[in-house]
């Protein structure tokens, strides 16, 4: 909620309110974890600001339940952190066959989670029904309600614009759904719809694999191919949201017929449909794992169709290098199970099609597991919750 009375620009009240937005800016720092406090002298140094100005505005966010405070022992003077009664964020990642539910705190740490499976004939009223019996009962486990939830984050495997999903071919049940709006509907609060590899790739970004890369590239491949772009610590978006679309990339105008209508995209030749499609003859019945499993073991079929998906992927990322120069590319999804198994493969094909300013650009798998879109949109969740206090001057 904005601020009643905004400060007048320049003003000591305007000056207060910067200075507090800065200690609050510190003490939601995803990657520091729950438990460990701040102490004032630490604050002042991250802040750049004077040890008083910092024990005053903490005693004020302690006073309107923004913070709480220990008060320390012998050196290490009083101890800060973010109140739990500030609020909370609830993230949600639907995939083709799964829903994840996680609650945060507004640092964008979670703090409770929960994945269940979901049949692919789900539609969205559904879904986000699902979704919220999921989140009343996370929130009643932490004495907490839906008064407690400042905004929703909802990622979705299609292209989202402006709220409104764009693609069918994933999940029918959404087409045309703006997904933002039907969020902040079913849970009657702030709510924002995103792509999920865009959330994968903020999460890798400040918390995971691409942590103080400033500009990195996360891939994630399951059903799909997509890719989540950050640049200069920012996830880019394009001009309406569906910029990363790197499963269409033309890799082979003469190839295979793309879903998308287009011919020869990396998708037809690196997706797990794509990889457990080549060995149905061989492996009929066989799951992408049972895939992964077997190429383990040494057998040359599935060690094969690995490894022509990982060039594939690594052509396709070496036109990612060459646009953006990034200082990581991070693999993920689904697909990243088979880890070097696939990523040995994937730096040959990066090396033979980029460029040789580019072709060492270190290709890893991504921290966060299948977790990863599920951990970014409690990051964007918590990142557009701003906290206004009213602090009185
Ligand atoms: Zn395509």
């Amino acid at each position: 909620m904005p601020s009643s009375h905004e400060p007048r620009p320049g003003s000591t009240a305007s000056l207060r309110s910067a200075n507090t937005q800065r200690i609050l800016q510190a003490l939601r720092d995803p990657a520091r974890d729950h438990e460990t406090a701040y102490t004032q002298a630490e604050l002042a140094r991250l802040t750049g600001l004077a040890p008083a100005t910092v024990s005053g505005i903490v005693r004020s966010l302690a006073e309107t339940g923004l913070a709480d405070t220990v008060p320390g022992s012998g050196r290490r003077g009083t101890e800060v952190r973010l109140a739990r009664s500030a609020g909370l964020v609830v993230g949600l990642d639907f995939g083709r066959l799964h829903l994840s539910v996680a609650l945060g705190d507004l640092a964008g740490r979670i703090v409770a989670e929960d994945r269940q499976p979901l049949g692919p004939d789900v539609d969205h009223s559904n879904g986000l029904a699902l979704a919220h019996a999921k989140v009343a009962e996370l929130l009643e486990q932490h004495g907490a309600t839906l008064e407690d939830v400042r905004t929703v984050t909802i990622g979705l495997p299609a292209p989202v614009t402006a709220g409104q999903v764009r693609s069918s071919t994933i999940l029918p049940g959404w087409l045309g759904v703006n997904a933002r709006d039907a969020t902040a509907a079913q849970f009657g609060t702030h709510a924002h719809a995103e792509n999920d590899a865009n959330l994968g790739a903020l999460a890798e970004h400040r918390v995971g694999a691409a942590r103080g890369h400033r500009t990195s590239a996360f891939v994630k491949i399951s059903s799909g191919v997509g890719a989540g772009l950050i640049i200069d610590d920012r996830l880019f978006r394009g001009s309406d949201g569906t910029a990363g679309e790197m499963g269409h990339l033309t890799l082979d105008t003469q190839g295979p017929v793309c879903r998308c209508g287009s011919r020869g995209c990396l998708e037809t030749y690196a997706s797990i449909g794509t990889v457990v499609g080549l060995l149905a003859e061989r492996m009929p019945g066989a799951t992408f794992a049972d895939v992964v499993e077997a190429a383990r073991e040494g057998q040359v079929g599935p060690l094969r169709a690995l490894e022509d998906a990982g060039l594939h992927l690594g052509w396709g990322l070496a036109s990612v290098a060459n646009l953006l120069n990034p200082t990581i590319l991070v693999v993920g999804g689904e697909m990243a199970r088979a880890g070097e198994l696939l990523l040995s493969s994937v730096r040959i094909g990066l090396r033979r099609h980029s460029l040789d300013a580019v072709a060492a650009t270190p290709v890893v798998t991504g921290e966060l597991g299948d977790r990863a879109s599920l951990v970014g949109a409690v990051l964007l969740a918590a990142e557009r919750t701003e906290l206004a206090v009213d602090l009185v001057a």
